[in-house]
């Protein structure tokens, strides 16, 4: 069975390999962590947000070498790597602040005499399953509300970033979480449905492609678990002829190449209106062509390698896909000639229907420009699309933005802005982009018991 593996995707060099564990580990694990919960649930709301509070100091006191870890597994530019770290200590943070605002008792406004209240505990042992694309962040958002809810956590992580998994089960014990309340398992896909499976399990969060969701999906609908999924994205960019055209290049660029493309919220087809199509993708290729791929341990390289050559091959697949049947190549189009995982920054136009790329997601450096005749013609192909994540409109006027907002099928649309990651906003889609919330209190309150208590 395919190993954890460390492979720098800036060289290709194996760096460090780690066995999958035995199926006699993996129920240990259940048991550990369901053992952990009894007695994790009754500490003092006051105890777990302390651990939340340390780690978010231990983010920024480490932030380089946490950084550097996520540079040498998936290739993230030193700069990005800062930036999640930034993020990830402010998601901890949030959410020793919030914690005691979101497990207050909630009175209920009822008829007949007498009251009612609901009260907000924890389930149990719960299954996170991470992507590597944001290792740090992604299970942040997961851990940090449930831990704080007194929830305990089995962490699966991506087969590609093994030690950001390590360094993640190591602050938490530093930051005084007792053992077991997380566990970091390097578990197969077997495994991971085996835990699913079993009665102690409350709940399992993935984070993740459509067929990793739906086969986790299916597992625990079977067995009557609670689950949240946040899958892939195709998020529109709707360019409006009032738009300020050279700041719209300017975010559309950033919005389609940080993270090197490969982010769910990245913006992925850029939908233009006739009037201003032409004068835009001047301005956008021009923006394009300044991401030059480079080192990404350079604190100056805006583009680095992609995460693995698997993932480069398949998004190069869906790119000569779309240019042997008749796609424009704007910028880019082809995976460099070097060793490492390296893809030019791409824009393609005139794609069709018949074009793989017009409805898969491109998850790497290479966008799709469509022209578009009128507003209602570009909320129609935004939304001719089988995923409905996140979406961005850029236009002069808000009350226009506001009224396209409401048409868009989407969890999330940015007015004047590429979506973003924070704390305290909702994340989440609609269509094949997924179920349920993260972040906020909107995540806090998937893995709850919203109990009721009435009082006569
Ligand atoms: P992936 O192949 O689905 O892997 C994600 C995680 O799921 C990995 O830990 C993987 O483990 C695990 N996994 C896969 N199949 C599984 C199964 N049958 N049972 C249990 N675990 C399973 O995703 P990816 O290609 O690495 O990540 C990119 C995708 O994630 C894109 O589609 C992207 O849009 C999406 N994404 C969504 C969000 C969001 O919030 N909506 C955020 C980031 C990324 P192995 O590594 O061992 O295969």
């Amino acid at each position: 069975m395919a190993k954890y593996a460390t492979i720098n995707p800036a060289t290709g060099e194996r760096v460090a390999e780690f066995d999958v564990i035995s199926d006699a580990e993996a129920r240990q694990i259940t048991d550990r962590s369901s053992a952990a919960y009894t007695a994790w649930k009754k500490t003092d709301l006051a105890a777990r947000t302390e651990v939340l509070r340390k780690m978010a100091t231990l983010h920024r006191e480490r932030a380089e070498e946490l950084a550097a870890i996520l540079t040498l597994e998936m290739g993230k530019t030193k700069t990005q790597a800062l930036g999640e770290v930034a993020l990830v200590a402010n998601i901890y943070e949030y959410y020793a602040d919030k914690a005691p605002e979101f497990t207050a008792d909630e009175p209920l406004d009822i008829t007949g005499t007498g009251s009612a209240y609901v009260r907000t505990e924890p389930i149990g042992a719960l299954v996170g399953i991470m992507p590597w694309n944001y290792p740090y962040y992604q299970v942040a958002r997961f851990a940090a509300p449930n831990i704080a809810l007194g929830n305990t956590i089995i962490l699966k992580h991506a087969r590609n970033c093994p030690q950001s998994a390590l360094a993640i089960e190591k602050l938490f014990h530093e930051a005084g979480l007792p053992a077991d309340v997380y566990i970091n398992a390097f578990a197969s896909a077997a495994q991971i449905s085996e835990m699913i499976a079993d009665p102690r399990i409350q709940g399992v969060s993935l984070t993740g492609s459509e067929k990793a969701g739906s086969a986790v999906g299916e597992v625990a609908g079977r067995h009557m678990k609670k689950y949240v999924l946040e899958l892939g994205g195709s998020d529109p960019f709707i360019v409006l002829d009032d738009a300020d055209l050279d700041a719209t290049a300017a975010a559309a660029a950033l919005g389609r190449l940080g993270n090197c493309g490969q982010a769910c919220t990245a913006s992925k087809r850029f939908i233009v209106l006739d009037a201003v199509y032409d004068a835009f993708v001047e301005k956008f290729v021009a923006a394009v062509n300044t991401y030059q791929t480079g080192d990404p341990t350079d604190a100056e390289t805006k583009l680095g390698p992609m995460s693995s050559n698997e993932a480069l091959t398949d998004l190069d697949e869906l790119v000569q896909d779309a240019i042997s049947k008749g796609a424009t190549v704007l910028a880019g189009g082809a995976k460099q000639d070097s060793p490492g995982s390296f893809y030019s920054a791409t824009l393609l136009s005139d794609v069709t229907e018949d074009m793989r790329a017009y409805k898969e997601e491109l998850f790497g450096p290479a966008g799709v420009v469509y022209r578009v005749k009128d507003e209602a013609a570009a909320i129609e192909l935004a939304n001719n699309s089988p995923f409905g994540l996140s979406s961005s409109i850029f236009t002069t006027n808000q009350a226009r933005a506001e009224k396209i907002a409401t048409q868009l099928e989407a969890g999330m649309v940015w007015i004047n802005s590429t979506s973003r990651s924070a704390p305290d906003l909702p994340f989440g889609g609609v269509k094949l982009s997924g179920v349920g919330r993260e972040l906020a209190r909107f995540g806090f309150n998937e893995f709850s018991n919203k109990k009721l208590v009435r009082i006569p």
